[in-house]
Parts: C-alpha cells; structure tokens; sequence
C-alpha cells in the first residue's frame, strides 16, 4: 500500500447529500460529484485518494428496507479488491440498522465507516463537512495503524462499532452513541484511539460456523446477501413488539402470526413484562408461540443502557435473551440468521452467540 490509502466512498443519500426543496429536504443527485471534486482538491497527506460513486437511487433512510442493505453490501463487496477501505455517506434516521445488517454481512477484513450528518453539506453552517472529512483522515490510518478492519459510525468526534450504535438525538450533531460500548476512537484536537488490543473483537467460539463466518475464518473474504424483497403482497418475517403499560395479549397475537418466524421483544428492564394481565395472559401468548409455532423470540432492554438478565424477576418473559445488544443490532442478527440459517434451533442457539461484536457474552 502506498503512503495514502485508496477508499471508495459509496453515497446512498440522505441529509448530508441534500437539497432544500418545496417538498422539504431531498436527495441532490450532483452531490457525489461535487464532493469527489472538493476532496480532489485538498492537498493534505493525511486525507486518501478517493473515488466516489453513488447507488441509482439516492435514498432518504426512512425509505431504507433490508433490501437496500443488500445493495450497499454489494457494492462493497464488488469492490473489496481495489480499495483499502470504504466510506458510506448515509441518512441518520436508519443508519445504525444499516451498520449493524453490515455488520453481519460483511467478512471482508477492511473499515467501513458509515457516516451522514443532521444539516446538509451545501448549508453554510453544517456538521456534514467535518464528518467526512474526519471520516476521511480516520479512513487513511485505519487501514494500518490501529487497523480496524469492521463496520464503524463516524460522527461527531466518535468512532463507534456500527453493531452497538443507536441513534440518540434526532437534532444535535452528536446524534449517535454506543451506550454499552466504548467509543473505538474519541477525537478532539488529537485522535485518541482505544489501544489495539481492545480494538480487536473477541469471537466466540461457536460463531465460527455461521454462514459468511465460517468462510471468513477460513481466510476467504465473503458477503452474505440474505434478503431479497418479499414478493408483492407479502412481508418480511421479523418483527418488533415494544412493550407498554396496558399492552393487550390479543395486540401480540395479531402480530405473532405467520408468516412472521422471529420477533424482537423491547421489554422493561432486565427483560421483564406483564404477568399479572388475565384471558389470554400476554405471557401465555409468548409462550404459546414459541411452543407451537416456533417462533425465534429475542428480549432486548427497552432502557438505552444496560442488558437483559433472565430471571431475575418473576415478571421476567420466557424468551431468548437478547443480553445487551441494541434493538438495532438483535433485529439485524436475527434477519441475517433466518435468511442464511434453516434450522430454527440453531437460530435460537446463535442468538446468544456473539458474532461480530455486537453482544457481551463470555
Ligand atoms: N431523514 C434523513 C435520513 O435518514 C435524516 C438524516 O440523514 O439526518 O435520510
């Protein structure tokens, strides 16, 4: 590798590539352009030599679905041999749903950091151009020195792994955090980054076996495209039950139905949930559920920090626990282990796993 490393930066939209129109912001479609020619323009050792290239169609986040993920991974992945690293300028709104779905796809041994920002590129006063730029100069040391070979956020001043970030602050700049893990890197006037040994994630044994894994620890680079977009009329399997005082039993069973397979349970606390409800009792819905119909149910904590401990309380719901990954993270997993994985036990068993860094297990 010459002195400068070689990142593609892949642009899918979102604010940071945006345009005042009547209808509100939207993507600028000269965005990739415009930047490919500022960043040409610097002349600083610290920044890499870049190419930047844009998906067909620039996408506001919200209107993100996983098969949007596919697309981004490919891109990646079609072009692994020719970079050193990636960057992928992205809406805020979904982003660390997409960082952490990459997370799981990618086996490439290369940075990705995922970036965007709250006010546009091209408003005078914005945090888009010190992201990027920032995002650029980590991109170049990254690469070597610490290396950092996974799925990251850069923004405001910190360098999060993608698979524990959530989104915490719809209008400041410092919009994202991962609450139950260190920052990878905290930069101010010096990049500080945590020492090379805390940077590496530490796998499971048992996750060696999972679908693009296996081949990763074979030494063989990999993407694991699984999800297509469900044909017309039909959904995808997974879903989301956040809990709420006087949640209905027959709330749940409505969405407990096929053809969903796996749900993501945002119960209280350390995993807990009514019990004390009556005909049907929620908890005998659950566990209904996950006795006839199989169902892959995963607990996470509703409370921004902290993890699941099952049994703790009495009212704790008889699910898989999903520990201390983020919803963004256990919904992620769980997609990518029902679409690659068709043994439903082996799902459940890999919940629990920690496969790229996203779970805190030992
Ligand atoms: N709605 C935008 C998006 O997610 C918000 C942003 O980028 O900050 O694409």
């Amino acid at each position: 590798m010459s002195d400068k490393a070689k990142i593609l930066i892949i642009h899918t939209g979102g604010t940071i590539g945006m345009k005042k129109s009547s209808e509100g912001y939207v993507p600028d479609p000269d965005f990739p352009r415009k930047i490919e020619a500022d960043i040409q323009a610097i002349k600083d050792d610290q920044i890499p030599e870049v190419k930047v290239i844009a998906l067909k169609e620039l996408l506001d986040s919200s209107n993100m679905t996983p098969s949007d993920w596919n697309t981004i991974a490919g891109a990646v992945y079609e072009n692994k041999d020719g970079f050193d690293g990636f960057i992928i300028l992205h809406g805020t709104d979904t982003m660390a749903f997409t960082a952490s779905a990459l997370a799981f796809m990618l086996n490439i041994n290369k940075p990705v950091i995922i970036t965007g920002s709250q006010i546009p590129y091209q408003i005078l006063r914005n945090d888009a151009r010190e992201n990027l730029i920032t995002a650029l100069m980590i991109s170049n040391m990254i690469c070597r020195d610490p290396f950092i070979p996974e799925v990251l956020i850069y923004f405001d001043n910190k360098l999060l792994r993608g698979c524990r970030c959530t989104k915490v602050d719809a209008t400041h700049f410092a919009a994202f955090d991962s609450p139950n893990y260190p920052h990878l890197a905290e930069i101010g006037v010096d990049f500080n980054f945590l020492k090379q040994t805390e940077l590496n994630i530490k796998f499971n044994r048992e996750a060696i076996n999972t679908p693009g894994l296996a081949a990763a620890n074979a030494g063989q680079a990999s993407v694991v495209n699984f999800l297509t977009e469900p044909p017309r009329g039909e959904e995808y399997n997974v879903g989301v039950i956040r809990l709420f005082p006087g949640i209905s039993a027959r709330y749940a069973k409505e969405i407990l139905k096929p053809p969903l397979k796996g749900l993501i349970l945002q119960a209280y606390g350390v995993g807990n949930g009514p019990t004390r409800d009556k005909n049907p009792k929620l908890y005998d819905v659950i566990k209904r559920a996950i006795d006839e119909q199989n169902m892959v149910i995963v607990s996470v904590t509703q409370c921004l920090k902290g993890t699941v401990i099952p049994g703790d309380y009495a009212t704790s719901l008889p699910v898989i626990p999903g520990y201390d990954m983020t919803l963004e993270a256990a919904l992620a997993k769980l997609y990518y282990l029902l679409y690659t994985e068709p043994d439903l036990e082996k799902v459940k068993k890999m919940m629990l796993v920690n496969l790229k860094g996203e779970l805190t297990r030992n």
